[in-house]
């Protein structure tokens, strides 16, 4: 539950009560006395109900005797003083808790446990994700209700969601979160929504429609997911994210955001320009050892990239009576006299996707054509689909025997090993080199160049082609492209193929210094589009100096991301090998994955 605090020594679970709403500082009439409360409650029960029958007796007596009322003894008196403060004590004691807890405050917070039983820290974390009302109950009224603990017996009200009184949650108020994660205050008419979307009256999806508020909407919706799953979702922040920016396009059904730490690696000299390379990633020496591969090149004079091809891809499957219609569409694709009337149809949908090829596979009678278009600065899966979407209804005139089975046929391919990419490549090719001086290998890196070209050969090239490598001639070119891609917006899925690279070693200038290079041929990267508007990713992008779109040259700024990424891939190989030849692997890890934070460079993981 969002707004619970954990106690900080474990005893006692009363200063902290995970469902109290009530001031945790309120004094009972049984502080007082410094006795076990089952003795004070018994002694002042018999002390009310034995002046009560002692007063009754008196005046009785004085009834029978013509005796004046308000003439009173000693004992009397005594009597008096006893019941009225007996009598405060047990209305205090029970009445006003009584009055409270059943009439005037059910307990009506599905998180709350039980008051008086004294817990520990571990008892409480365990029972945060326990929710009284069992998981999916609330979605069907019709159930009947099996046991629950104490707290909800007590009200049985609470077993239904639908009509439990209303309460409004003020644990949102009154229990600071310590962490950035405010939870906005619900008020009761969220409470009726609550109420309502862990009843399935309200569909989840639909709040933000119905509320027009996208912030209040992941609100309601993440009250509603704990209590309909009795999982708790403290530590997910809510607070602190621009749900608007997301609607539509990049997340639905929103309930928080995950926090992934960003580091910095760099600078990367890289075409004469430095870079400061933006990773977001939980992996203890990726940034790290980046940065040292990173100052290995810098020291070195810098990289160099060539962007050798730059079209992303997208490959229906069509299906035809016979073989032979299908490989008549394959000739008509592929012929050079058609290319024209293929592109104009399939450039009327965008400014900036222009088709660049038509690559055709046939299995039986079914067709695979792979379209290839640039896309300016975008990523461009969506241009390229729906110049795609075009050609196929102009060529549905020529062909009305065509079945378009697919406008994704896995030809494409998208987001799954394939050779196609790494031969044919998809989104951006680059290659990028560097040549690392002796010294700098020996000072920076720890190695020398002969165990690095050797190591090279034997993992990277034989290692991964005794595996069967598709594309994955690297140590861990996927570590680099995921944290960067994550920083900057990008489609995090598509590591599978942007992931894709061979790293080649070898020693140059009589054996003194090192040529390295990294060959990526499917880099998917877009500045424009999916997540790269989003304020932190954008951040991520202007810090590259490639945020949005190219004013210049459009598709500028996304090439040169993508040479940042086989940049940044280019130190990370360096370093990793380094790291090995030098047999330094346990023991960087043993640094900054435990306990020395002060550590140096040490190695991720391959
Ligand atoms: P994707 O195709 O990568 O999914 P989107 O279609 O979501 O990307 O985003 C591309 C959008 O950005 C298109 O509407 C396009 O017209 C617009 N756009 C503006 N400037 C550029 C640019 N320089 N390069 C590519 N697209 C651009």
């Amino acid at each position: 539950m969002d707004v619970r605090r954990r106690p900080t020594s474990g005893k006692t679970i009363h200063s902290v009560k995970l469902k109290s709403v009530e001031d945790e500082s309120a004094q009972k009439p049984s502080d007082a006395l410094p006795l076990p409360l089952y003795l004070i409650n018994a002694l002042c029960f018999t002390v009310f109900f034995y002046v009560v029958y002692f007063l009754l007796s008196r005046w009785r007596e004085k009834i029978r005797t013509s005796t004046p009322l308000h003439v009173v003894a000693l004992s009397e008196i005594a009597a008096i003083v006893a019941f009225v403060a007996s009598f405060i004590y047990l209305l205090g004691f029970f009445g006003i808790d009584f009055v409270q807890s059943l009439i005037l405050r059910p307990p009506t917070d599905m998180w709350a446990v039980d008051d008086d039983e004294e817990e520990t820290e571990e008892g409480i974390v365990l029972r945060e994700d326990t929710l009284k009302l069992p998981c999916g109950q609330a979605l069907d009224c019709s159930l009947s209700a099996p046991p629950l603990s104490r707290a909800v017996v007590s009200s049985p009200k609470a077993m239904d969601p639908i009509v439990l009184p209303s309460p409004k949650p003020k644990v949102f108020e009154e229990i600071p979160f310590p962490t950035t994660t405010t939870i906005p205050i619900l008020g009761d008419e969220d409470e009726e929504i609550i109420k309502s979307v862990v009843a399935g009256t309200i569909p989840s999806y639909s709040l933000e429609s119905k509320l027009g508020d996208c912030k209040r909407a992941a609100a309601i919706r993440r009250e509603a997911l704990q209590r309909i799953t009795g999982k708790s979702l403290s530590g997910l922040p809510l607070e602190g994210f621009d749900y608007e920016s997301i609607l539509g396009q990049c997340c639905e059904m929103p309930v928080g955001y995950v926090q992934i730490p960003v580091g910095i690696a760099g600078p990367l000299l890289l075409d004469g320009k430095e870079y400061s390379v933006p990773m977001a990633t939980t992996e203890g020496c990726l940034v790290a050892s980046t940065n040292r591969g990173c100052k290995a090149i810098h020291l070195s004079g810098g990289a160099t990239s060539v962007l050798l091809r730059d079209g992303m891809t997208r490959a229906p499957v069509v299906r035809f009576g016979t073989a032979k219609r299908a490989a008549q569409l394959k000739l008509y694709l592929e012929d050079p006299a058609n290319f024209e009337t293929l592109s104009t149809s399939f450039n009327k949908s965008s400014r900036f996707g222009r088709l660049q090829s038509i690559k055709c596979a046939i299995a039986g009678k079914n067709l695979y054509m792979r379209f290839c278009c640039s896309t300016g600065d975008a990523m461009g899966m969506n241009m390229v689909s729906k110049g795609v979407q075009n050609v196929l209804n102009f060529l549905q005139n020529d062909f009305p025997d065509m079945d378009v089975i697919g406008l994704s046929g896995n030809f494409c391919s998208d987001k799954k090993p394939a050779a196609v990419n790494w031969i044919e490549g998809r989104g951006k090719s680059v290659v990028c080199e560097a040549i690392i001086k002796g010294d700098v290998v020996k000072k920076v890196l720890k190695t020398n160049v002969e165990a690095l070209v050797e190591l090279n050969m034997l993992k990277n090239l034989t290692g991964s082609a005794m595996a069967g490598a598709l594309g994955g001639f690297n140590a861990h070119a996927s570590n680099i492209v995921t944290a960067i891609y994550i920083a900057t917006g990008q489609d995090p899925a598509q590591n599978v193929e942007s992931s894709n690279c061979i790293t080649m070693m070898e020693a140059v200038n009589d054996g003194q210094d090192l040529h390295v290079s990294v060959t990526m041929p499917s880099i998917e990267v877009g500045t424009v589009g999916g997540g790269t508007q989003l304020a932190s990713q954008s951040a991520c992008l202007n810090l590259l100096g490639v945020k949005g779109a190219s004013k210049e040259t459009p598709g500028a700024n996304s090439r040169v991301l993508a040479s940042i990424v086989a940049g940044s891939v280019l130190a990370a190989e360096l370093s990793l090998m380094s790291a090995i030849a030098a047999g330094q692997l346990v023991n960087s890890h043993m640094k900054y994955n435990r306990a020395n934070k002060e550590a140096a460079v040490s190695k991720p993981s391959s």
